[in-house]
Parts: structure tokens; sequence; C-alpha cells
């Protein structure tokens, strides 16, 4: 079975309900949420998220997993300004305590873009982070996500990913999230070679370490280090390669989360709708014997 699904909005009053009746309207099994904006650290109150409303919907539908997003503005790595690293400490510290409280146990993370300093700087400052976050009790799995490699990031590639987990002391509550994006933009071979990809990630870190896949497409050319997500067969990934990664047999149990972008409307092109319903379904009626 595929285990599919999107991100999903959380806002209004229906909160984390809203975000599940989201998930259905799309027909998806597994979903992804930020805990508020993306862009900001505003966040509310457990008992406002309409948790239990939340939970009740899921199980009805037989949705047993999904995932949290930290925001993208968080960033561990900044060696050059200590106030955004102890802000991005202090508000990881509670959206792990969020995602548990919610039900999840995966927190995806992007690791971080140094902004100066360089990618050792950059990797001592996440680990140093983590250090200070990490316990053996921590209820959620970090899950560190591939980058597309775009300015100073880190993560583009598994050997980063490998040290980050070399200094963690707690290094068995990290997770990998595989962006196919990015992925493809940092340069890896996920049009002709996903099974060259995941051997390499296997030698590195093992395939057990993914908890989630996001299968998006992309606007550019490989090794581009753009990070421009496309729909699904509009980039230069292409529909086939992207339906072999869903429905590849190692990653059968693992979440995969559509990031790609709204569409105009067909009836009225100005304004834009989630593609989601649509890529799913296209998703799941591709058969593993149409692949060659
Ligand atoms: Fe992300
Ligand atoms: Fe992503
Ligand atoms: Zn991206």
């Amino acid at each position: 079975m595929l285990l599919i699904g999107s991100h999903v909005g959380m806002s209004g009053k229906e909160m984390f309900a809203g975000s599940v009746k989201e998930a259905l309207s799309y027909q998806a099994d597994t979903f992804m949420v930020y805990t508020g904006a993306p862009q900001n650290t505003r966040r509310k109150e457990l008992s406002e998220l309409k948790i239990p409303e939340a939970h009740a919907l899921m199980k009805e539908a037989g949705i047993e997993q999904f995932i949290v997003h930290a925001p993208y503005i968080i960033n561990l790595a900044n060696t050059i300004n200590p106030s955004t690293f102890e802000l991005a400490v202090e508000f990881l510290e509670k959206e792990i305590t969020r995602s548990a409280g919610m039900g999840s146990h995966v927190l995806v993370l992007h690791p971080g873009s140094h902004v100066g300093e360089g990618t050792k700087a950059g990797i001592q400052k996440i680990t140093e982070g983590l250090n200070q976050i990490l316990t053996a009790d921590t209820p959620v799995y970090i899950a560190l996500e591939t980058m597309a490699g775009k300015g100073s990031e880190i993560g583009s590639n598994f050997e980063e990913l490998a040290e980050i987990y070399d200094k963690t002391v707690h290094s068995e509550k990290l997770r990998v999230c595989m962006d196919t994006c990015h992925m493809h933009d940092a340069g890896y071979d996920v049009i002709h070679d996903f099974d060259g990809i995941l051997t390499a990630f296997d030698k590195l870190l093992g395939i057990p370490q993914i908890a989630c896949i996001h299968l998006n497409d992309s606007k550019n050319p490989q090794g581009a280090r753009k990070d421009r997500h496309a729909n699904l067969g509009d980039g230069c990934i292409g529909f086939d390669a992207l339906a072999r990664v869903a429905h590849h047999p190692a990653l059968a149990a693992i979440p995969k989360i559509l990031e790609t972008p709204y569409i105009p409307s067909p009836e009225n092109p100005d304004k834009k709708v989630p593609p989601y319903k649509e890529e799913i379904e296209r998703l799941r009626h591709f058969s593993q014997n149409s692949l060659t």
C-alpha cells in the first residue's frame, strides 16, 4: 500500500481538526503540518489546537501517522548571530513537546544555513544545538531534511548528515527526511538512479533512518541548487521517476508527503487551488507493472 499525503494547513477555529479534514478531502492516508505559520514562530497552546477532535477523525479514517515540520526560519546552524541560534534551540524544545502532544513521532527540521563561517562551523553549531535539546527521553525523532544546497545550506549531501549524526550524543533520536526536489537540485540522480541514491544512503546512514519522503518535482535541472518545487510531471524529474520513488518497495512503510505548488483553478485561473487530490490519485493508480 502507498502511504501518501501532502502538507496541510492548521489555522482558524478548527486548527488541527481542520488539518485532518483537509487531508481527508485529498483522500490522503497521512499528512504533514506546521504547528503555525512556517515563516514565523508564533504558536498557540496545545489546548487550543482541537487535538481530541483531530484524533477522533484520524481514528475513524484509519490515519495512523502524520509528520510535523518545524518552521523554516529556525536556523541551528547560524554561526554569526547568537540570538538566532538561541531562538532555534528554545523553539525546537517547545516544538518537540507540541509534536508529541499532537501525537506525531517525527519532526522534520532543515539542518540550517551557516550564513558565513563555512560548513564545518555550521555543523558544529547544529550539533551544539541538538546536544542541548535531545535527551534519552525526547519523545519524537528529529528528521533532518536533505537540502538543495542553495546559499549556505547544510545537508545537501548524505556525508554532512552523517557528520551531524556522528557529533550528536543522542543520535538515536535523529532520522532523515528525503526530499526528491532537494536531492535532485543537490546533484543526486533521482531520475535514473534512485536505487544508487538508496545504496549510497544505506552505506552512510542506513535505510531504516529514513522517516519521511517529501515527494516533489523540481523546476530546475539536476545540480541547480535552487529549491523550486514543481507539480509531479511538470518539472525536470518527471512523473515516472517520482512514482518509482513513491512505490519503492524499500520505502513502503514510510510516509510520502507532497509539497508541490498550488495550481490555477480550472474555473477561475486567478484563483490557486491545491493539486493534492489529483496528484495522490495519479500516484495510487500508477502500478509497478507500468514501470520499466
Ligand atoms: Fe522542508
Ligand atoms: Fe521538503
Ligand atoms: Zn524545498
